[in-house]
């Protein structure tokens, strides 16, 4: 079953090795496993529901707590303290688009808010209802899941929006084809939520971001349906997919979703190359990418991301025999790992191995095989687990990502480290920070960066350590001329940063949208922009 407050399935469990947990004492010092609240407690605590009774809806005290929280870290700590402020009035699992009618009707009669809900894997705040005097409407969308329309010579496929990727995988696969979304939370985010997010898969250098896969669907809103025709591609003025991409619930509820597929790949290989330092793999893949190589993936950690990595990974015995042979080649303390992936017709994918492990070499880069690209490959969604056990050992981790052009990249990646590694210097915690360069563009990257510390007894204290943290890294962010966002969105958490980046007008526009297809401010408030309908 599902953890309510925590990662994925509760039957799997991420073990560290005895190595990785002196590595986490090291680097943070001794953890304090907390206490957390039991589910049956916080259950108990649910207040009454203020919506009326509806064939579709459950008030069911369970339901509402597991729809109550997305995945971010104040989520966590939300949730492993039972603290949780509000909860939906009810959940609704609609399996038609005229029950989705349904419900918003209903919803509106109810003068009651309502929230889309996909996988719920949101790491900004999405998905959480906000205290208020409005009933709150949950709208579980699991049931919209069927592939509805495949044509197999267009390679487009037309899925119900809930349709979460192993089953759109599933599905896609077979009939000879691949969508290649692959984001981390793969195994439980939906489609509609990578669209209305403005997703982005660990291969999208190969297959592209959800924003090329999205050919069109059908928005369900207060003010009416809005339908979107897969067009290959059209002239006819503005394109209005692009106002249903990254609208995160706040214009209507995505029933169904086009995509466009790809042939399954005849061959897919991941292979690793490690640099004397950052600086060469930095000018590797920007030499790479610049040369339009048909890779699917790029990954360039940082020596404290390869470090990490390698040290949580246990394997003690493969790891010490890559040192000895890097460190013969002049290749030790600040090695960073560059993870390559080559996807698609093998002729093809010949060649850009070849060019590309040719650049990575021309930049001192030491090209070790298959082995670490495989394992990378194999357990790449079993990383979130990872999640559960650092809380249980006492350790927070949390994430964040910007993208800037190539010749701020440096100057980024020393200013949002250097805002987090010392951010909790007054308390006397470290805080351990690491990140890598994903998503690369011929013109620029994005920079994804992690963050370790250690639990404080009180949760109200490790939120503060969190919002600290956050808001440091992201002033460092709008400061040096990043995005808030490259791919997580803006939810609650990057609200505030939004008029720095949008301007005023923009951000006008952007309200002035809301307001058109949600008058009453209905859908999904306070998140994307303040307020009801952007105007608090
Ligand atoms: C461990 C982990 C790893 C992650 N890795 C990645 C990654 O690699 N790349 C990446 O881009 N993101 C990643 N994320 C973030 C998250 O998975 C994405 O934002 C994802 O797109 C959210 O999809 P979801 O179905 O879970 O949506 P939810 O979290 O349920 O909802 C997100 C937003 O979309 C709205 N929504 C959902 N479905 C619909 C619909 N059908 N119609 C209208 N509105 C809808 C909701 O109202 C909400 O505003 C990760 C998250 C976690 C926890």
């Amino acid at each position: 079953m599902r953890r309510w407050n925590g990662w994925g399935d509760d039957t799997i469990t991420y073990h560290l090795p005895e190595g990785a947990r002196q590595f986490l004492v090291e680097i943070a010092g001794p953890g304090t496993p907390p206490r957390d609240a039991a589910l049956a407690d916080v259950v108990a605590g649910v207040p009454e529901s203020r919506l009326p009774d509806h064939a579709l809806v459950s008030k069911d005290p369970e339901d509402r707590v597991r729809h109550a929280r997305g995945q971010s870290l104040p989520d966590w700590i939300a949730l492993r303290s039972g603290r949780i402020p509000a909860f939906p009035d009810g959940v609704a699992y609609p399996g038609t688009d005229d029950e989705v009618h349904d419900l918003l009707r209903y919803a509106a009669g109810a003068g009651a808010r309502l929230i889309p809900y996909g996988g719920g894997t949101s790491v900004v705040g999405h998905i959480n209802p906000l205290p208020g005097e409005r009933p709150v409407l949950a709208v579980d969308l699991a049931r919209l899941s069927r592939l509805r329309r495949f044509d197999e010579t267009s390679q487009m496929a037309t899925f119900g929006a809930g349709v979460m990727g192993p089953d759109l995988e599933a599905q896609l696969r077979a009939r000879g084809c691949t969508l290649g979304h692959y984001p981390q939370s793969f195994e439980l985010s939906t489609l509609g939520g990578w669209i209305v997010t403005r997703s982005s898969g660990q291969q999208s250098l190969g297959y592209g971001r959800i924003e090329k896969l999205f050919a069109g669907g059908t928005l369900v809103s207060p003010a009416g349906t809005l339908e979107l025709p897969p067009f290959p591609a059209s002239a006819a003025g503005p394109d209005l997919r692009e106002m249903v991409l990254g609208s995160e619930g706040r214009l209507g509820i995505l029933t169904e979703a086009t995509v466009r597929a790809a042939p399954l790949p005849e061959t897919e290989a991941f292979h690793a190359v490690f640099f004397p330092d950052f600086e060469g793999g930095r000018g590797a893949v920007r030499e790479i990418m610049q040369a339009r190589l048909p890779l699917s993936m790029l990954r360039l950690s940082t020596a404290v991301e390869t470090q990490t990595t390698l040290a949580l990974a246990g394997h003690e015995r493969l790891i010490g025999a890559l040192e000895r042979l890097l460190s013969l080649r002049g290749v030790s303390d600040e090695k960073c790992m560059l993870m390559l992936g080559f996807t698609g017709r093998e002729a093809l994918a010949k060649t850009a191995r070849k060019e590309a492990l040719g650049i990575a070499g021309g930049h001192g880069g030491i090209h070790v095989g298959r082995t670490f690209g495989t394992e990378w490959h194999k357990s790449r969604f079993r990383t979130p687990y990872l999640r559960n056990t650092l809380w249980e050992m006492g350790y927070a981790i949390d994430t964040l990502e910007t993208a800037v052009d190539w010749a701020t990249v440096p100057a980024m990646l020393l200013a949002i480290e250097g805002a987090l590694r010392p951010g909790l210097e007054d308390l006397g915690e470290r805080v351990h920070v690491f990140s890598h360069l994903s998503h690369l563009y011929p013109y620029g990257s994005s920079i994804y960066t992690t963050y370790l510390y250690r639990i404080a007894p009180d949760p109200e204290e490790t939120l503060r350590r969190w919002q600290g943290l956050k808001a440091a890294a992201c002033d460092a962010i709008l400061a040096h001329g990043g995005t808030i966002s490259h791919q997580h969105g803006v939810g609650t958490d990057h609200v505030p940063y939004m008029p720095v980046e949008k301007g005023l007008l923009g951000m006008a526009a952007i309200e002035d949208l809301c307001q058109r297809f949600d008058p009453d401010g209905m859908m999904n408030p306070g998140k994307l922009i303040q307020g009801e309908t952007g105007s608090m």
